[in-house]
């Protein structure tokens, strides 16, 4: 596995020259990075793993499960817990009856957790119930991080919250979450066929395989079987936002893998997706209880309009803004998923291949903004507005401002589907899964849900930009930005100065 890297993450978004509008005075220049060499819990921790001699002593690489590991690849002191070691019962239960036909309430719960999933799991009381303790423990972090933000009311005690059927099913998730893969082969519900894969128990007998496709849904309303044509060809460049595949998987940017456990499509809820930032270097995971272009819609929704925000600059946003920003877009401000695309520069980018009309507020060098009028005042900063750019701002403000709204169907962030949940769960349960994924994807931009602490180290900042993530650029925002040749908005501009922009490629 990858280990968390540090290295890249810091930026120092150099203010712009007074001569911009003042318009990033609101950025703080300095943006430090994520502080976590040592995240508070070794991820080795929160993995399954055999019961250790004294049970709760450390663990190495040895003791973990491995259940997606086929046998000839473990050492042979693996392959010994996995097929004949005895470890120690914590405890022996007796039925003691009259009526053999009535079992005690007691043996009946004890059915349920126990019996059932020791033998569809191949794994015996012991094993299950060391288990049991590690996935409540990452129960209690993931609790006790929600209580800290005013999710969950604060007597809210990890476990104890979910049901009996929901600890079956959480334990099924969780012991096939390997240190480098997640592959639920035993996965039963919502159309899922556990006998598609030979495996025993848990446990891999063969290279791990991907059964289930992600497939299109091919309804002519869905923006992924059919893409607006021009958010695709000139915001996208071509690239469609989910990638369909008959046999899906998904890679997470640290290495992790997960390999889809149910069928899916587009028309599928209750799910877990991945988004990845088209810089390859940011992905996310979250939860959505509908569909995954119903989820998107939100994201789209604040990732333009904050790209928007951070082009135009707080002065010119304060000039056009009709209204004062609504409570839920002032939290959305604050989010990670969001905040780093105003500092991607592939995201900007992307965004301004779909919405050129924002070009007119992105500084150039001076050089080039020099060649665009006779008079161009030089500073000492590399970069500039053109003096025909000064003109047409207020024009644009003024006359022209709707020409300033983001086309809202442009998705900045990849999407994929990688894990299907069973439905009539609690929201604990779904966030329980999902801090799973986040803590072993290690996705940059999930503010909550590490549950080895990777950031929420500096949750207890309030320094809010001190978990502001980007792409390690430590210069300007705009400068490795491209104008792709798409002359459909600008008909005023002459060929010969386009031609004249070392940028115009
Ligand atoms: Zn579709
Ligand atoms: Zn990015």
């Amino acid at each position: 596995m990858m280990e968390y890297n540090n290295s890249g993450l810091e930026i120092n978004i150099e203010q712009d020259e007074q001569k911009n509008n003042s318009k990033q005075s609101s950025i703080i220049p300095e943006i430090r990075p994520l502080k976590c060499p040592n995240p508070v819990v070794n991820r080795l921790s929160l993995l399954p793993a055999y019961p250790t001699f004294d049970r709760f002593g450390p663990i190495n690489g040895d003791h973990l499960l491995l259940a997606n590991v086929p046998v000839r690849y473990l050492t042979n002191e693996q392959q010994r817990r996995r097929s004949h070691y005895q470890f120690h019962q914590p405890f022996t239960l007796t039925d003691q009856s009259n009526d053999l036909n009535v079992r005690p309430f007691f043996v009946k719960i004890y059915g349920n957790l126990y019996e059932n999933l020791t033998k569809r799991f191949h794994i015996d009381d012991a094993t299950l119930d060391y288990n049991y303790e590690r996935l409540s423990m990452c129960m209690n972090i993931m609790t006790q991080e929600r209580i800290r933000y005013g999710l969950l009311p604060i007597d809210t005690i990890g476990m104890a919250k979910l049901r009996l059927d929901e600890y079956t099913l959480a334990m099924e998730f969780y012991l096939q979450i390997d240190d480098e893969l997640f592959f639920m082969k035993t996965c039963s519900f919502r159309n899922a066929q556990p006998s598609s894969y030979e495996h025993r128990g848990i446990f891999c007998i063969d290279e791990p395989r991907s059964f289930y496709g992600l497939q299109p849904c091919e309804l002519v309303t869905c923006r992924f079987c059919y893409p607006i044509k021009e958010v695709l060809m000139h915001g996208r460049q071509n690239q469609p936002v989910v990638q369909f595949s008959s046999a899906h998987t998904h890679r997470f940017l640290n290495g992790y893998e997960t390999i889809l456990n149910c069928p899916a499509s587009c028309t599928t809820k209750n799910i877990l997706y991945a988004l990845t930032c088209p810089c390859a270097r940011f992905d996310y995971v979250g939860y959505t209880s509908m569909t995954l272009d119903e989820q998107l819609k939100y994201h789209r929704e604040h990732g333009n309009r904050i790209i928007h925000e951070f082009i135009l600059g707080p002065e010119n946003i304060k000039q056009i803004q009709q209204r004062t920003k609504s409570p839920e877009e002032l939290i959305v401000d604050d989010i990670l998923l969001y905040k780093h695309l105003a500092h991607c520069p592939s995201a900007i980018q992307m965004f301004l291949d779909c919405n050129p009309q924002y070009w007119h507020f992105v500084p150039m060098l001076e050089s080039e903004a020099a060649t665009q009028n006779l008079s161009c005042n030089l500073s000492s900063n590399n970069y500039t507005f053109s003096p025909y750019q000064r003109f047409k701002q207020p024009q644009i403000l003024k006359n022209k401002r709707d020409d300033l709204k983001p086309n809202v169907h442009l998705d900045i962030y990849n999407a994929s589907i990688i894990a299907v949940l069973p439905d009539n769960c609690t929201q604990l349960f779904y966030h329980l899964i999902e801090a799973l994924f986040i803590t072993h994807a290690q996705t940059k931009l999930n503010t909550l849900g590490h549950l080895d602490g990777m950031i929420v180290e500096n949750n207890n900042s309030n320094n809010t930009y001190a978990r502001l993530v980007s792409t390690g650029h430590d210069s300007n925002w705009c400068q490795n930005l491209v104008r792709r040749p798409v002359i459909s908005y600008e008909k005023t501009r002459s060929l010969a100065s386009q031609r004249r922009n070392p940028h115009f490629q």
